[in-house]
């Protein structure tokens, strides 16, 4: 099997209102579907969503690494991956490699189509049910203590075992409020992270994580920049919350020297942003032999593969249409809770998740 073409296909659409982190506010939805075609007419889908990357951008770079693809066979799939993110030519870490993680995403999808089996059946199936969170929490135009507690209680009407909000994005006192309001809706045995998206600096954010112990708060979730991997480790030291983090690492290079600072008891690796599937599953090796848990951000349509392919995945995550108000209505299978607050793995050819072109069409922007 050769790869005869590689497209690319961009979407936006708006959010009725825009929803804001700590740090950050998001007005559009994107999304951008690449296509990997071989000459036996199977074809693989491979997605990248996020903010940044603007339609232009994603055309150029999909057009950039055509040329490591063409003519390729896409079982070569380590190959096709090491070509594509030779380091100097392109950039480390950042939009490139969100586009070779559409494309790597693609190439696993393919795989699976062209053996007839589910992409975690080829990654060494694990387990066939998922515990799952639904995240959401946001701070919106108008949304109060009440209105947030509104929004808990919908998710535990969904079967929602485990929920998570944002933090950061008020004073420390009026978070700590908030923390409070969500664990008296959801009561104690619902598990809740809080997520501050790199709202803080490490002094901010140990302030608020001891503030936030007697709300049995499961994991805090980005505390502090990316890149500061001592201030991960210095929160993870002054509270008895776990830090996770992970979101906007890239590459088993990245996670290594979060690892070997300390940084986190949880990764949130992102198979769309650090490197596609293949890396992903070096960076879950890395974790396992460090006796670290995965629980990768965003993209469930991807992910829920490779937390049921892994002996250290712990929970997905799960964006309702809070977050995304395409929800349920992007692909043609939709992944829904069951009510013990967990999701079945499809068993279907590859990720098994067609795109709803039709639906899609009206958002297309290039
Ligand atoms: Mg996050």
């Amino acid at each position: 099997m050769k790869i005869t073409d590689v497209t690319v296909q961009c979407y936006a659409w708006p959010r009725p209102r825009p929803i804001s982190n700590g740090k950050y506010t998001y007005a559009t939805v994107r999304l951008n579907l690449v296509r990997v075609y071989t000459d036996e007419g199977l074809y693989g889908v491979g997605w990248a969503g996020g903010p940044g990357l603007s339609a232009p951008m994603t055309i150029a770079l999909v057009e950039h690494f055509k040329e490591a693809l063409i003519g390729e066979d896409p079982f070569n799939y380590r190959r096709i991956w090491e070509n594509m993110w030779l380091p100097k030519v392109v950039g480390r870490r950042g939009l490139t490699t969100w586009i070779i993680s559409a494309v790597d995403i693609a190439l696993w999808d393919l795989m699976g189509k062209a053996l007839g089996k589910p992409v975690h059946k080829l990654l060494g199936g694990f387990r066939d049910r998922i515990p799952t969170y639904v995240a959401g929490g946001y701070y919106e135009e108008g949304k109060g203590l009440r209105e947030l507690a509104q929004e808990m209680e919908e998710n535990l009407e969904l079967g929602a075992r485990a929920v998570k909000m944002k933090i950061g994005g008020v004073e420390i006192n009026q978070d700590v409020e908030r923390v409070r309001v969500v664990r008296e809706t959801i009561g104690p045995d619902v598990k809740l992270m809080v997520d501050a998206n790199n709202a803080y600096v490490a002094y901010q954010a140990v302030e608020i994580a001891r503030k936030m112990e007697p709300y049995d708060v499961f994991w805090f979730e980005e505390p502090v920049a990316p890149d500061d991997y001592e201030g991960h480790a210095r929160v993870a030291r002054s509270s008895s919350i776990p830090v996770a983090t992970g979101e906007n690492e890239y590459t088993r290079y990245g996670f290594r020297d979060l690892i070997q600072h300390g940084s986190a008891s949880i990764l949130n690796a992102d198979a769309q942003i650090l490197g596609g599937i293949t890396e992903f599953m070096n960076v879950a090796s890395l974790a396992a032999a460090h006796d670290l848990h995965v629980a990768p951000h965003g993209a469930q349509e991807v992910h829920i593969h490779l937390v049921a392919a892994i002996p250290n995945g712990l929970i997905l995550e799960f964006y309702r249409e809070t977050v995304n108000p395409l929800h349920g209505q992007i692909f043609e299978e939709s992944l829904t809770l069951d009510d013990d607050g967990c999701v079945s793995v499809p068993q279907t050819p590859g990720l098994g998740m067609e795109p709803n072109w039709e639906v899609l069409e009206p958002y297309r922007v290039a």
